[in-house]
């Protein structure tokens, strides 16, 4: 199909210094959980975005020194020349497809630990990064940076630069946000220096002016410089000459770089979870941008419509589309619009697995797009699946996030695919999830393939059908794939940390129940060990119908594993709001109507809480009964000619809606496919170094590595 013309504005060309991009749609940096160890998974990992359309697709944060280390969190490398083929493969992967390649070249200052290097941060003044989070608590505090640290700093931009350039990158980056180094010198609350790079606006920017004149000076011409700015706590600061600080940088700068690219600055902030944010989210705080420099400006907003990135440039706001998580979500956006077909782009959701996955320090992951992170070591391409191996038939029960996924690729691979789906409509536990307060984009894992399921002949679709095992036998299928999710169950939090007897009363529920319709009264305990969102979102929910409610858990915080996906102070903050209490570190262990009795998990000290109803939020099991009684017979299976029996998603293991998603596309991948190797995927290694000769610019070329190899 043809491209709608009323997009035309967003293929248009447009210069970024020395280079051209092809179109408006720009992968910003973001992590990808992917080092300098695994090469041949971040070339594929990128690639794939180039060759999905976007015209300039960037690395993940780039370190340029050791006093940079980032460990256990997943960073790139630029500390040698010997780090340059580390980069090549992905620079060789985006320009096969005609895109820009971006690098951004960071220091994280006195927000790293460097705890695999052992140098102490680097900050302008000594003030330290006081986070509560483990993960990111350090207990050594940073140095103060004198003059010689700071030329050598800046010699260190200027060789990552020339060492980025040589790699063939066509974008160089100069990091001053999200209170990373040189996003510290800009800001009062870190430089408190008094020397020429401390006081006024004008010295808190000669750093960056430095290292921006350093970057242009190391690429000669042959890169674009681009600058990332946070502009959140200098707009907030009133300037001297200009209306803030953030429009003093621009007074000072903003002509300097080629491209800016701004954002907010903490990761809640910056990178907000749908339930918190909607889609363009940032622009009121950096439209202002565009009015005070001339150069092209690059922003994000989690744009997955394309009348939404369309209004940013009518507008005035953005010139690039800037975009993270819906390129990780769908790779092949822009082509889909190019095409026609923007009714088929898998939109993001907005739920921050992705995001959580550099948390955890591993390869990214992806609710949407099960293929993320496996494009190289599974061979895994977001679009394209292998031709079906046989005419085998199967049948597929339980139409949610797994049920559908897996229908949904079998069906691409031209398998007959029949699914059966039990309740009026398909969805699974979306049906409740997406109706919980800020969680509505969830439901497009359920639209998205339902809706590809419906283009498909190949494949039927029952609803009301519910299955038991004697109606499967009846069938007959090749194979029989078991989708049927999982239940939420009444069990406890037992002080070893394992689950205990449920207590017997009529007012304890879980989520199940919720769902369902259950009526309860207030005033309402919410029980949470499950830590995820949904024992928040049901406070809040609960909260929201003018229920007294209060939030109990035995972890440090409400929705403790919220931090991995940024949602942390936007839950405490909401649950504030509206006035739900929250007890932490407390474990239920008793109910009698009128009271819930808690017991604190470390001194076991006891205390009470008014309740009239309980609503656990704690362990899911597997729906498996189907699954047991079918395999309980191996004789009837073998004599309705199943093959085989397969639990997918929840009914195998219960999981985050991801974990369904990638199970259901997993088993349509693996079904007849045989493994080359005993392992489950194939294993990156670094690219080793050539004993002969270091990779300097004379010799890199012949070095190059094609994304596919090695
Ligand atoms: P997952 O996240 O693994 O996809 P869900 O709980 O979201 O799991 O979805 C499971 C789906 O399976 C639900 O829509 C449920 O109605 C359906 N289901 C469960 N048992 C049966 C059955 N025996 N026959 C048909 N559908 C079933
Ligand atoms: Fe979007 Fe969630 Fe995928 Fe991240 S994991 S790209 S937020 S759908």
């Amino acid at each position: 199909m043809a491209r709608n013309p009323r997009y035309d504005p967003l293929f248009e060309p447009m210069r970024i210094g020395p280079v051209v991009t092809k179109n408006r749609f720009y992968q910003v940096p973001h992590a990808s959980g992917m080092t300098n160890a695994m090469p041949h998974m971040r070339a594929a990992f990128r690639g794939v975005k180039a060759e999905g359309g976007w015209g300039v697709v960037c690395t993940g944060y780039c370190s340029i020194d050791p006093s940079a280390d980032d460990l256990p969190l997943p960073y790139g490398r630029l500390w040698s020349d010997e780090d340059i083929r580390a980069y090549v493969p992905m620079v060789e992967a985006v320009h096969d497809h005609g895109a820009l390649a971006g690098v951004e070249l960071w220091h994280g200052g006195a927000s790293v630990a460097n705890r695999y290097s052992r140098t102490p941060p680097l900050s302008p003044s000594g003030v330290p990064w006081m986070s509560t989070y483990p993960g990111f608590m350090s207990n050594q505090r940073p140095r103060i940076m004198d003059k010689a640290d700071i030329r050598a700093f800046t010699a260190w931009q200027a060789e990552a630069a020339r060492r980025a350039a040589t790699a063939g990158f066509d974008i160089v980056y100069v990091y001053a946000g999200m209170s990373y180094l040189p996003h510290q010198f800009l800001l009062k609350s870190y430089n408190q220096r008094s020397d020429e790079y401390g006081g006024k606006i004008e010295n808190r920017c000669r750093l960056l002016r430095e290292l921006i004149e350093a970057t242009k000076e190391a690429v000669d011409g042959r890169c674009a410089v681009a600058v990332r700015l946070s502009v959140e706590e200098l707009r907030q600061e009133p300037g001297s000459s200009e209306a803030t600080e953030a429009h003093e940088v621009f007074r000072l700068l903003g002509e300097l770089p080629d491209l800016w690219d701004v954002k907010l600055d903490s990761a809640p902030a910056d990178c907000p979870s749908a339930r918190f944010s909607e889609e363009g989210y940032q622009e009121p705080l950096i439209d202002f941008v565009k009015t005070v420099t001339t150069k092209p400006v690059v922003g994000v907003g989690r744009f997955t419509s394309p009348d939404a990135m369309l209004g940013q440039i009518r507008r005035g706001s953005l010139d690039l589309i800037g975009a993270a998580r819906p390129s990780i979500a769908d790779p092949f956006l822009p082509r889909k619009i190019d095409e026609g077909r923007e009714d088929e782009i898998r939109e993001c959701i907005g739920c921050n697995i992705c995001i959580s996955s550099w948390h955890d320090g591993v390869p990214i992951r992806c609710t949407q797009n099960p293929t993320v992170g496996e494009e190289w070591r599974r061979g895994w391409h977001p679009e394209q699946v292998a031709e079906k191996g046989s005419d085998d038939r199967i049948l597929v029960v339980g139409g949610g996030p797994a049920g559908l996924e897996c229908a949904r690729a079998l069906g691409q691979r031209g398998y007959g695919v029949t699914l059966a789906e039990a309740g009026k409509e398909t969805g699974g536990r979306l049906l409740f999830e997406a109706a919980l307060p800020g969680l509505s984009t969830w439901m497009r894992v359920r639209d998205h393939r339902l809706a590809r399921l419906r283009e498909m002949p190949n494949v039927e679709l029952y609803l009301d059908s519910r299955l038991g095992a004697e109606d499967i036998l009846e069938f007959g299928f090749d194979h029989v794939v078991l989708a049927t999710g999982s239940r939420w169950t009444r069990e406890l939090y037992s002080a070893s940390e394992t689950p205990a007897p449920a207590l017997d009363h009529p007012a304890i529920f879980t989520p199940d129940d919720l769902a369902k319709g259950a009526e309860i009264e207030g005033p309402v305990v919410v029980f949470d060990f499950d830590n995820y969102t949904m024992g928040g979102a049901l406070a809040q929910m609960l909260a929201g119908r003018g229920l007294p409610v209060h939030l109990v858990t035995p972890a440090g915080n409400a929705s403790a594993w919220t931090i991995m996906n940024n949602e942390l102070p936007h839950v405490h903050g909401r649950l504030a709001e509206l006035g739900v209490g929250i007890t932490t570190l407390r474990r239920v262990t008793a109910f009698d109507g009128e009271r819930v009795m808690l017991e604190s998990v470390f001194g076991g000290q006891s205390s009470a809480l008014p309740c009239r109803s309980l609503v656990v939020v704690g362990l899911r099991r597997a729906e498996d009964s189907l699954y047991r009684d079918l395999k309980a017979h191996p004789d009837r299976l073998r004599d309705a000619r199943i093959r085989s029996l397969t639990p997918i998603g929840d009914a195998c293991a219960p999981g985050a809606v991801a974990h369904a998603v990638y199970s259901g596309h997993r088993y349509a991948r693996d079904l007849d496919h045989v493994a080359e190797t005993d392992l489950p995927f194939r294993l990156d290694a670094p690219v080793a170094p050539d004993p002969a000769a270091g990779p300097r610019d004379a010799e890199i070329a012949p070095l190059r590595l094609r994304a596919g190899g090695g």
